[in-house]
């Protein structure tokens, strides 16, 4: 397999994208690069300083002055936010519907935007996120969207945050995924939606390992014949 190929993930919440751009990055010994996390950095910042996720100006202001840093070592990732560790307290569920609502700023994305693209310009990663195959990398060699049925994603999340300790009720995981949806899909700034020329795969039915394995052999064939 040709090295250093720049593979990307989209999709929406509880559709497996993190573990399975997890699992496909250590199988090929790349880089996994969690977008959502610096969204997520960025919320954790905002909420630290009493912005509202309507404050434009305050929230443009802090996009010039927070440095967010991803660290890849030895296959696990850590977040700092102004040199803070946020790793684990940026995966709530305020902060993921604190990150969705930031995210449709254009200048939360303008300040993201870089970080990301330099993350990826050396090839050798799996990027996971949004926006991936469609604004940060749609140069990308191979692009992916991960879909699953939305019982199975809410039930995905529900058990995320409940194995991370979060006491958290099935209908407001529901109802906080549907609104995360609705935000994600329908912002006018790099929404999400299928990258032209991504594959389509369905998770609902298919373990992560399962899904991995369908994009290793996907991109198997193509590579036979570059
Ligand atoms: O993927 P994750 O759930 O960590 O993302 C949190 C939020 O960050 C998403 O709901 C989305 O609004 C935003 N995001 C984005 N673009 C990305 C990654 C995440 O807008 N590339």
């Amino acid at each position: 397999m040709k090295k250093s190929l720049l593979i990307t993930i989209d999709g929406p919440a509880g559709a497996g994208k993190s573990t399975v751009s997890r699992l496909l990055a250590n199988k090929l010994s790349y880089t996994y690069l969690d977008t959502g996390a610096l969204y997520r950095a960025l919320a954790y910042r905002c909420i630290q300083e009493g912005l509202s996720a309507t404050d434009k100006g305050g929230i443009a202001n802090l996009c010039q002055r927070t440095g967010i840093v991803l660290q890849n070592k030895e296959g696990f990732l850590k977040v700092l936010a102004d040199g803070e560790d946020v790793t684990d307290k940026i995966r709530t569920e305020s902060i993921s519907l604190q990150a969705s609502a930031i995210s449709a700023m254009p200048p939360v994305r303008a300040a993201l935007l870089s970080i990301q693209r330099e993350a990826g310009k050396a090839g050798g990663v799996v990027a996971e996120g949004r926006d991936m195959g469609t604004i940060v990398f749609p140069e990308a060699d191979f692009k992916f969207f991960l879909e699953a049925g939305m019982n199975e994603r809410i039930k995905r999340r529900h058990r995320e945050l409940v194995i991370r300790g979060d006491a958290v009720q099935y209908q407001n995981v529901k109802r906080d995924l549907m609104m995360r949806d609705r935000q994600d899909r329908e912002r006018e700034i790099a929404p999400l939606k299928v990258p032209e020329g991504a594959f389509i795969v369905d998770s609902t039915h298919v373990s992560a390992e399962g899904v991995v394995e369908t994009i290793l052999s996907v991109i198997r064939k193509r590579q036979a014949f570059l």
